[in-house]
């Protein structure tokens, strides 16, 4: 198990930033913990990297207890902040550098991470001329350097332009290959292009605790269609995939299809078979981004280029 979270709480005053919450994450599991603003993932990440202590319940990262050992746990996390704080001034290599002797690492991985992350050719440069993109790899070398089993990442894509978001996720990919990563976001979109597992959290608890593949698998096909006239429901019941059929007013009909093929042929050759004319006809598939909007009670916060 490389993290394992139990009864984990925190307020900050009568702020209830966390409630209870408990998961955990195998080794090599690249996972999504989804949340809209203010619903206590930096908080709990911060709890896992041993900045902040929680009020109540245990978190273990890969074996170790946050409380009673925090110098192993940090020993075997790497960890890019929120808004990545870099020292503008330093160029790419003095800044690597200067955190291989923080912590101690053999100035050979300055190399091997540079490459790792796609740095080769920026490493002369100074932070602050780097885009955002590269900005955020630097973090990413940084928390690599001590070549740790886990990699906390908190949301690593925020404000990103459309290519670099694409770059990024790739490298988050790569890396994940061989690493265990928790990575925060508040794009269902992110957690589809790089994890296989989601975590969503709202107001400091865990809603849901699922596999991409299963949520793939729940997705709904979600009808409606107006007919001229009354129809029996037990008529309906002979749709086929049919599986839940809502009479929503007048002669308007919701009905949801358990399969992902496009039911609107169907649903007009029954309204021709039972001699029906429809007047309206509307297809919306229940995506793992209208679950989410479910799931939190909010519209999640539009990402601006995507
Ligand atoms: P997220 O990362 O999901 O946006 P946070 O974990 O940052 O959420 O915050 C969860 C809640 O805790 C918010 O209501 C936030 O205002 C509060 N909070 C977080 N950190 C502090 C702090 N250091 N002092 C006071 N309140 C905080
Ligand atoms: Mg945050």
């Amino acid at each position: 198990m490389s993290i394992r979270v139990a009864g984990l709480s925190k307020s900050f005053g009568a702020q209830k930033a966390l409630d209870g919450v408990s998961f955990s994450i195998e080794k090599g599991e690249v996972v999504g913990f989804l949340g809209p603003n203010g619903a206590g993932k930096s908080t709990l990440m911060k709890i896992l990297t041993t900045y902040y202590q929680a009020d109540a319940g245990t978190a273990e990262v890969g074996g170790y207890d946050v409380e009673k050992d925090p110098g192993a746990v940090q020993r075997c996390l790497g960890y890019l902040p929120e808004h990545n704080p870099l020292y503008l001034d330093l160029y790419v290599r003095e800044y690597l550098a200067f955190c291989a002797s923080v912590y101690k690492v053999p100035r050979e991985r300055i190399a091997a991470v540079l490459e790792q992350t796609g740095l080769g050719t920026e490493a002369g440069k100074q932070i602050g001329k780097l885009s955002k993109g590269y900005r955020q790899r630097v973090g990413l070398a940084a928390a690599l350097l001590h070549d740790p089993e886990v990699l906390i990442l908190d949301e690593p894509t925020t404000g990103l332009d459309p290519n670099q978001l694409i770059e990024i996720r790739k490298l988050i990919r790569e890396i994940g290959r061989n690493k265990t990563i928790l990575l925060s976001t508040h794009i269902m979109k992110e957690v589809e292009a790089v994890c296989d597992r989601v975590l969503i959290i709202n107001k400091g608890k865990l809603v849901a605790d699922a596999t991409l593949e299963a949520l793939r698998k729940d997705e709904k096909q979600v009808i409606e269609v107006e007919f001229d006239y009354r129809v029996e429901e037990t008529l309906l019941r002979g749709l086929p995939h049919v599986e839940d059929i809502r009479n929503t007013g007048g002669f308007v009909y919701e009905l949801s299809f358990s399969t992902p093929r496009d039911m609107r042929p169907a649903v007009f050759d029954f309204a021709h078979d039972h001699s029906l004319k429809t007047l309206q006809l509307s297809r919306k598939t229940q995506t793992l981004e209208t679950l989410f909007t479910e799931l939190t009670g909010d519209r999640p916060v539009a990402h601006p280029k995507e």
